[in-house]
C-alpha cells in the first residue's frame, strides 16, 4: 500500500453501525426532494459520495428500504439513521454507478464536507430560507 487518503469515520445514532471512507468527501449538497425530507424526516437532506471502493461499513449491517424499484435507501434498523443511498442504473438522467452516497451529518466530523449546491428545491420548504449562497437547482 503505498500513501492512502486519510480515513473519516461515521455512523449512526446509536453506533451500531460504523462504516469509513478513505478521503475527503468528492462532492457534496443539500437535497430538498419530497423523499429525502420523509427518509430523513427533515426539512433536507445532505448527501455527500466517494468513490463506492472507497466506502466501507466496519460495524453491524446497513439496512435498505426500496420504496421505489431501484432506488435503496441504507438505514440503520437499531436507531432508524439515514446512512446511504443508492439507484441501480440511470435516474433522471444520472448515472450514479461506482458511487457510494452517504449523508454527510452522519460523519464522526461533518465539517470536512463542503456543500456545493442545493438541488430539488422545487420541494423546498417555505420555513427554510437559504443564505449560504449556493446555487440552486430546481432538480438535480
Ligand atoms: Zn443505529
Ligand atoms: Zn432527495
Amino acid at each position: 500500500m503505498g500513501e492512502k487518503a486519510e480515513k473519516h469515520g461515521g455512523g449512526c445514532y446509536c453506533g451500531a453501525v460504523r462504516y469509513e471512507i478513505a478521503g475527503p468527501p468528492a462532492w457534496s449538497g443539500h437535497c430538498h426532494c419530497r423523499s429525502c425530507q420523509l427518509a430523513l424526516g427533515g426539512a433536507f437532506a445532505t448527501w455527500a459520495k466517494v468513490p463506492a471502493e472507497d466506502f466501507s461499513v466496519t460495524k453491524g449491517e446497513i439496512r435498505f428500504c426500496e420504496k421505489t424499484p431501484g432506488i435503496k435507501r441504507g438505514f440503520c434498523g437499531d436507531c432508524g439513521t439515514t446512512l446511504t443511498y443508492a439507484a441501480e442504473g440511470e435516474v433522471e438522467g444520472q448515472n450514479w454507478q461506482g458511487e457510494a452516497w452517504f449523508a454527510a451529518a452522519t460523519l464522526d466530523d461533518p465539517s470536512i464536507a463542503s456543500p456545493e449546491a442545493h438541488v430539488y428545491v422545487s420541494h423546498q420548504q417555505p420555513w427554510i430560507k437559504l443564505a449560504d449562497g449556493l446555487p440552486t437547482f430546481h432538480e438535480f
